[in-house]
């Protein structure tokens, strides 16, 4: 038997960008402190908007190419970020990206928005299983911001970590394991409101900004319970794996857009709720490591 690494991070996403955005300084910070950093990506992506005029071809309305160009994107990102271990729930192409809430895409027989949460859980019970992280990052239930993809990630994610701790369920998926510490991405508000205000006084390239509103997870400063200071090295990283996402994002200084062509921050400390499990930080105090207080 394979001897895993004492710390473990398992991270579920609907589309490949979603993880450098989020937790890319995170991702950094454990791939080079050593730590064991899987990323689950539910959909390739095919649905996205693309934002360089000579990869127009690719979209879904033409070649219909996008998501393995996608898959390439994403592999350049890891590299960036030093994570070996990322994989697609059920394989590439298991289930496709569903659009924007309301498209007709939603509908589609593989859609991941139209596909039962039982269906697409057990995929992600035997990652769980075979990979046994201490700590699990997804979203909230209205998936940050209420994409499809997200809320069904979110969902997936949380159905799938009940079921790998139970040992009467689909017992050759793997030894049952129960994840210590589960965790929502999370942006607090006065530090998004303080990021405008940069970009508003710095000036960026993209000809107007974003609003609070459209950032995912925003909540008061409240309800964060850990934040992960991806100061130096880790900040960088993440800018270079959002880089590498050349078809969703473009990235100017410390700003970015996605294809709207808002200016929005790239926040390279990153934010947590923790909702399940117990904080490792004293009372009233926020953890600066997700695995705080998680026996090896
Ligand atoms: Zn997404």
């Amino acid at each position: 038997m394979t001897v895993l690494p004492a710390r473990r991070l398992l991270l579920v996403h609907a589309h490949p960008d979603d993880e450098s955005i989020n937790n890319g300084a995170t991702m950094a910070r454990y791939a080079a402190e050593g730590a064991q950093v899987t990323l689950v990506t539910c959909t390739l992506g095919e649905e996205g908007e693309v934002i360089p005029p000579e990869l127009a071809h690719l979209a879904p309305d033409r070649e219909d190419r996008l998501g393995e160009h996608r898959v390439g994107e994403l592999d350049a990102a890891m590299k960036e970020l030093g994570v070996t271990d990322h994989r697609f729930l059920g394989g590439p192409g298991r289930f496709r990206d569903s659009g924007m809430m309301g498209a007709e895409q939603n509908g589609r027989p593989n859609a991941f928005w139209n596909t039962d949460v039982d269906t697409a859980a057990p995929y992600l019970v035997e990652v769980i299983r075979e990979t046994r992280p201490q700590v699990l990052v997804t979203y909230d239930p209205d998936g940050g911001y209420g994409h499809p993809d997200h809320i069904q990630a979110h969902r997936v994610a949380t159905r799938a970590a009940e079921l790998a701790a139970d040992p009467a369920y689909r017992p050759e998926l793997g030894p049952a394991h129960a994840i210590a510490k589960i965790y929502w991405n999370r942006l607090p508000r006065p530090v998004v409101e303080a990021g405008f205000d940069r970009l508003r006084a710095e000036g960026s390239v993209f000809p107007a900004a974003a609003e609070v509103g459209d950032l995912p997870g925003v909540v008061d400063d409240a309800r964060i319970t850990a934040e992960i200071d991806g100061a130096g090295a880790h900040a960088a990283r993440k800018t270079a794996a959002m880089r590498a996402h050349v078809t969703q994002i473009a990235v100017d200084g410390p700003f970015f857009a996605l294809s709207n062509n808002l200016g929005q921050p790239i926040f390279t400390t990153e934010y947590y709720e923790l909702v399940h499990g117990a904080s490792g930080a004293p009372a009233g105090e926020r953890e600066t490591d997700l695995f705080a207080g998680v026996a090896s």
